[in-house]
């Protein structure tokens, strides 16, 4: 049996959908500064929507 659901995981990020990249450098207030990188392919959500998706139920 195949579970259905309404949204798939995103194959490029796995789910992980945004990422934080450590840039090495520390903020003033001790802080590690990071910068959020969302994925291309779902762009943040991690998931992706079947291309062909209409609202087919009415
Ligand atoms: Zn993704």
């Amino acid at each position: 049996m195949m579970p259905q659901t309404t949204a798939r995981v995103c194959h490029d990020c796995d789910g992980h959908a945004t990422a934080h990249i450590t840039t090495g450098t520390r903020a003033p207030d001790g802080t590690r500064t990071t910068l959020p990188v969302h994925c291309g392919t779902c762009h943040g959500t991690g998931t992706t929507a079947p291309r062909a998706v209409k609202a087919a139920t009415r």
